[in-house]
C-alpha cells in the first residue's frame, strides 16, 4: 500500500463509519468523555487495520511507511473526532518503547496502546527540573532483580488515566548529571504511587503530580541499559516534536477555516490574516519535511526544535487572531462555541511550554544547529 492508497482507503472508511466514530458529546466534552472517545476511535481504527499500518510487525503493526501514521493523525483531527494533543501521545511514547524496550516487552505492550486498551504517561519533569532535565532527582536504587523508586514528577499528562509510565530516574549520584539516569517502564497501579491531578488554565485536570514511595519495578522493565536514560530521553523528545506535531497543523488549519466562516463581516484584519496564514503554512511545510525524513528512516534530532518553535508561534498566532476577531466569545461568551474558542485560546498559551519551552528550543537551535556557542 502507498500513501495515496492509504489516504483514499482511510477517508472512505471514515465516511462509511461516520456515525459510529462521532463523539457522543457536543463541543469539547469533559476530559473523561474525550478519553473515552480517543479509546473508541483507536480501537475501531486498529481493528480495521488502519491503526496498525506504519508500525512494525513485531509490535502488532502491519509495517509500511510512518506517513500512514501521520495521515491517520491528520484525518481524525481534521474531522474533529478526537482531542488532537491527547490522541497523539502514542506518537510520543510508542516509538521510543520500540527503540529501547526488550523486544518481548515492546511486543506485549505497544499494541495495547495503539488499540486504545491502555493509556501511558511520560514522567520526565519534576518540581525543580523541567528545562534542565539532566538534573532530575527522582531516585532509583537497584535491589537485586528490581529497582526501587522514590521521588516526585509533575505536569505528567493523563497520569490519572495511565496504566503505564515511561519514567526517568536518577540511578547515579546527584553529580552524575545526564550520565546517571535510568529509564523505567512502570505499572501505574504499583503500590506506592499517588497521583494528584492539577487543573490547567483552561479548567481541565489534564496533568498531575505523581509521587513515588519506594515503588518496586522489575529490572526487565528497564528501557535501555542502566545509566542509558539520557539516550532514551534524547530519542523520545524528537518524536514529541515530529509525528506528534503533524496533527496540530491540521487542527490549526480547521480552526482558521472555522474563524473565516463565523467572523462578523469586516472584523478580520486582512493583514493579520495574511501573516497568520503564512506562519501556519511555514510550520506545516517544515513539519511535512520532518514526516518525510522520518519515513525515509533518517534519525531525528535537534533539528526538530525548529518544528516545535514554529508550532508554538503558529498556534499562538492563530488564537491571537481568534481573540482579536471574536473578543466576546473568547472572554465572556457562555455558549458551546464560545467555550470551545476560549478553551483552545487558553491552551494555545501552553504550546510554547510543553515538549520543551520555546526559549530552550531556540537555545538548542543556536548552539547545536547554528554553532553559536557552547552551553557554558
Ligand atoms: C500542557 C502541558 C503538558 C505537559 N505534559 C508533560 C508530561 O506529560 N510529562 C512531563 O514530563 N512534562 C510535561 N510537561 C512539562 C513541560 O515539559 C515543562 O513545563 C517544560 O519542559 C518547562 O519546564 P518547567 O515548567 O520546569 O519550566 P522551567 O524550566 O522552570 O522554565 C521556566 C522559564 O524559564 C525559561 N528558561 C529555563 N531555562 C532557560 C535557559 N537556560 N535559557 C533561557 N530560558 C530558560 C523557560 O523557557 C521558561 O520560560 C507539560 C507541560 C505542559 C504545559
Amino acid at each position: 500500500m502507498d500513501i495515496d492508497e492509504y489516504r483514499a482507503a482511510f477517508d472512505a472508511w471514515l465516511d462509511d463509519n461516520r456515525e459510529q466514530l462521532a463523539p457522543a458529546y457536543e463541543g469539547k466534552g469533559t476530559l473523561d468523555e474525550q478519553m473515552a472517545q480517543i479509546a473508541k476511535v483507536k480501537r475501531l481504527a486498529f481493528d480495521a487495520d488502519f491503526g496498525r499500518w506504519g508500525w512494525p510487525e513485531r509490535v502488532g503493526g502491519l509495517g509500511g511507511s510512518t506517513l500512514f501514521r501521520a495521515y491517520l493523525q491528520e484525518a481524525v483531527t481534521a474531522r474533529d473526532l478526537v482531542e488532537p494533543g491527547l490522541f497523539s501521545m502514542q506518537e510520543v511514547l510508542a516509538p521510543t518503547m520500540i527503540d529501547f524496550a526488550a523486544p518481548e516487552l515492546a511486543a506485549t505492550m505497544v499494541a495495547r496502546l495503539l488499540r486504545g486498551d491502555e493509556t501511558w504517561c511520560q514522567g520526565f519533569s519534576e518540581p525543580g527540573t523541567g528545562s534542565n532535565l539532566g538534573s532530575l532527582s527522582c531516585r532509583s536504587v537497584r535491589d537485586g532483580d528490581t529497582w526501587r523508586v522514590t521521588g516526585q514528577k509533575v505536569w505528567t499528562s493523563l497520569a490519572q488515566y495511565a496504566q503505564r509510565c515511561v519514567l526517568l530516574t536518577r540511578s547515579g549520584t546527584p553529580e552524575s548529571a545526564h550520565r546517571g539516569i535510568t529509564a523505567l517502564f512502570l505499572d501505574m497501579d504499583s503500590p506506592g504511587i499517588t497521583v494528584r491531578p492539577i487543573e490547567t488554565m483552561h479548567g481541565s485536570l489534564e496533568f498531575s503530580e505523581v509521587f513515588f514511595d519506594d515503588v518496586v519495578v522489575p529490572a526487565e522493565r528497564m528501557l535501555g541499559a542502566e545509566g542509558q536514560g539520557w539516550s532514551v530521553a534524547m530519542d523520545l523528545l524528537p518524536y514529541e516534536r515530529s509525528t506528534a506535531l503533524w496533527q496540530r497543523a491540521a487542527f490549526l488549519h480547521s480552526r482558521l477555516q472555522r474563524l473565516l466562516e463565523v467572523a462578523p463581516p469586516g472584523s478580520l484584519d486582512p493583514l493579520k490574516l495574511g501573516e497568520v496564514t503564512q506562519t501556519l503554512y511555514a510550520f506545516r511545510a517544515r513539519s511535512r519535511g520532518t514526516q518525510h525524513r522520518m519515513a525515509s528512516g533518517a534519525p531525528l534530532g535537534s533539528e526538530t526544535s525548529i518544528d516545535k518553535v514554529l508550532l508554538a508561534t503558529a498556534e499562538q498566532a492563530v488564537f491571537d487572531l481568534v481573540a482579536d476577531t471574536l473578543p466576546a466569545e473568547v472572554t465572556v461568551g457562555d455558549d458551546v462555541e464560545s467555550h470551545l474558542w476560549r478553551t483552545e485560546y487558553l491552551y494555545s498559551r501552553a504550546a510554547s511550554i510543553y515538549g520543551g519551552s520555546s526559549e530552550i528550543q531556540r537555545n538548542i537551535i543556536a548552539r547545536r544547529l547554528l554553532d553559536l556557542g557552547s552551553d557554558r
